[in-house]
């Protein structure tokens, strides 16, 4: 078995991971994302869709999905990958379709035609159903914590196999269960490595936080906003909420893509740590509809309430408007509650107390600003630990890790290998026998 590194290497964005065969043509692709930071680079290494057996979709993020519709344009390959996923992963190509519209560029690869093909050569896999694929190969999806309908591939192949984490969480959430490592024996880790060089703060005490802030902003007559991401981030904190806050008496408003996304929730079960309490947070916010758009934002924008709101950096999205209501009061606050890349609007608020406005116009706050760190990825620790309780038997551990900044991925294989681990971070279109 060979593994081929195609993307990120050393860096976080368009996700791609190539495991072929030595004895016949199988050919396995494990996600193709994109970065979504402007540049020319945004896919990963190039490679042909009629050369592949199949490909896996692990998660409905971008940075994994999005560069899958160009393999369905003029062709099509067999694609695997969760029920949830697909859904989610329908609707989150359709908006970079309607950006795309929306901002006049033509230059995206695909449109609603291109995502219909590739629908029609999906097939949904459960969490532990084994599968054959291609000649002789089999894969399994496991549950990895990371988001809704997200998971972790198992690849058997040329009688070896590969274990890919992809994004993954060992910490139980409010919406899901976590990561376990598997009995299988494996004779090569490829995992994730976003925060290799740190651990997060316990999950209780960040509630624990955020609740003791938003009560105390609802109780001086304030508003609590949230920018969250509507896939998964909005229905955690959401969930977070109505545990906690009396949303009866302090209503929790919610815009965007959220209301979509937790509709789909909605029709499965099995995917979260409580059905039940995803179901009640989803039944008892009060969502933004459609129709009367504007006199429900300026209601909310009015009311002594939480709101929660796209984007999660405050880059676009309603977020902004409802941060512009706030921005000159003491008594409101802006609750971010995930990581703020450099650069982006929710860093600059963070680090300086100012907000930038569209034309660039900065102004100081007088609303409060505070980070929350509620992560989707393990920590360092929960690395480590995880790649030590993988089985491989008496043989030598062989880890890979991508999906991490270069000094993190590297970082995080030095303290690997002080372990007595063997881990690499490779670099973009390395290939590695097994
Ligand atoms: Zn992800
Ligand atoms: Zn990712």
């Amino acid at each position: 078995m060979r593994l081929s590194f195609l993307g990120s290497c050393r860096e976080v964005g368009r996700s791609a991971v190539l495991v072929e065969s030595d004895q016949n043509n199988d050919r396995i692709l494990l996600d193709y994302g994109v970065k979504m930071d402007g540049t020319e680079d945004n896919f990963p290494e190039h490679i042909r869709g009629r050369d592949l057996s199949a490909i896996v979709v692990t998660h409905a993020h971008i940075d994994h999905v999005g560069g899958i519709p160009i393999f369905f344009i003029s062709g099509s390959v067999p694609l695997f990958m969760t029920r949830l996923t697909q859904d989610v992963s329908d609707v989150l190509l359709r908006d970079m379709i309607n950006i795309a519209r929306y901002n006049s560029n033509t230059d995206l690869l695909f449109d609603r035609e291109v995502l219909g093909r590739m629908h029609r050569h999906t097939h949904t896999l459960r969490y532990t159903e084994r599968v054959k694929v291609g000649k002789d190969s089999h894969l399994t999806l496991f549950n990895n914590g990371h988001i809704p309908g997200s998971a972790m591939a198992l690849v058997e192949m040329d009688g070896q196999t590969m274990l890919y984490t992809s994004d993954m969480n060992a910490t139980q959430t409010q919406l899901m269960n976590p990561v376990h490592p598997l009995p299988n024996k494996i004779d090569a880790l490829v995992t994730e490595s976003t925060y290799g060089t740190t651990d997060h703060e316990p999950r209780e005490e960040v509630e624990k936080r955020y609740i003791e802030k938003v009560q105390t902003v609802l109780e001086n007559g304030g508003t609590a906003l949230t920018p969250a991401f509507g896939v998964s981030r909005s229905q955690e904190i959401m969930m977070v909420l109505h545990k906690y806050i009396n949303t009866k008496k302090y209503p929790v408003y919610v815009d965007g893509m959220a209301r979509k996304i937790g509709n789909i929730y909605k029709r499965y079960r099995t995917y979260f740590r409580s059905y039940g309490e995803l179901r009640n947070a989803l039944e008892k916010s009060n969502y933004i509809s459609r129709d009367n758009t504007f006199e429900q934002r300026q209601e909310a924008k009015r009311a002594n309430a939480a709101i929660v709101a796209p984007s999660g950096m405050l880059k676009g999205g309603t977020s902004r408007m409802y941060a512009e209501a706030i921005l000159d009061d003491p008594n409101s606050a802006i609750l971010l509650v995930s990581y703020q890349i450099p650069g982006t609007p929710g860093e600059i608020l963070l680090k300086e107390n100012k907000y930038v406005y569209n034309n660039n116009e900065q102004v100081e706050t007088s609303c409060e600003v505070e980070l929350f760190d509620f992560s989707s990825h393990s920590g360092k620790t929960q690395l480590i630990d995880f790649a030590k309780k993988c089985n491989f038997g008496d043989q030598e551990r062989r880890i890979f890790a991508v999906h991490g900044e270069e000094e993190t991925a590297t970082a995080l294989c030095n303290e690997m290998n002080e372990l007595g681990l063997h881990a690499v971070a490779p670099t973009q279109g390395e290939t590695y026998k097994i």
